[in-house]
């Protein structure tokens, strides 16, 4: 079965102004895209072409020789989570099981977030922000390039793309206003609370799981 480019959650433009529709029909429409037709091209005629996405993932990750295969469909992924991390008017501090947790793991949504932005402007060169489940602790990660949490064995909660290709338009080369605005205004808590839920650390809230991805 052939990897598809699922449809954005919500209309290109929906984000503005702090992600334009511009970045998102390149982000989405070029780049997304472009990593789907590339997998699928890759995934020709191997064993991985019956495979469901994370499988190939997790089975590529550690072969020198499939790195292509594996940076394409991480790729896919990765930006499918990153859509479903953000939703308009989103952003700012979470309540309920999140702020809990958050209140756990970092001692409270302020140090969360410098732990966060701090993450994403460090990063050098292209990566993505994570915020996980790390043994039953909340953590955030940075990772290089395609990599993700999903090959160390960690639960993915949230995401930001800090490729340049996420932000130039929009922000040139100010990747720290990018995050700043991410966190401020798109942070999706009730995708992040869905994905406790799903790890099942989270109380399950079946009026509000229907609406959350
Ligand atoms: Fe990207």
């Amino acid at each position: 079965m052939a990897f598809e480019l699922p449809d954005l959650p919500y209309p290109a433009d929906a984000l503005e102004p702090h992600i334009s529709k511009r970045t998102m029909e390149f982000h989405h429409g070029k780049h997304h895209a472009t990593y789907v037709k590339k997998a699928n091209d890759l995934v020709k005629g191997t064993s991985y072409e019956k495979m469901g996405l994370e499988d190939v993932i997790r089975k590529s990750a550690p072969k020198s020789d499939e790195r292509a295969i594996f940076n394409n469909t991480a790729q896919i992924w990765n930006h499918t989570f990153f859509w479903n991390s953000m939703r308009p008017g989103g952003g700012g501090e979470p309540d309920g099981e999140v702020a809990k947790r958050l209140k756990e793991s970092f001692g409270g949504y302020a140090d969360f977030r410098k732990q966060f932005a701090d993450a994403a402007a460090g990063q050098f060169g292209s990566g993505w922000t994570w915020l996980v489940l790390d043994g039953g602790k909340l953590a955030v990660m940075a990772t290089p390039n395609a990599e993700n949490p999903l090959t160390s064995g960690k639960v993915p909660l949230l995401t930001c793309d800090v490729w340049e290709h996420a932000y130039y338009l929009d922000y040139q080369n100010q990747r720290p206003a990018f995050v700043g605005a991410f966190l401020e205004h798109l942070v999706n808590w009730k995708h992040v609370e869905a994905c406790l839920r799903g790890a099942g650390v989270a109380q399950p809230q079946v009026a509000r799981a229907a609406g959350a991805r």
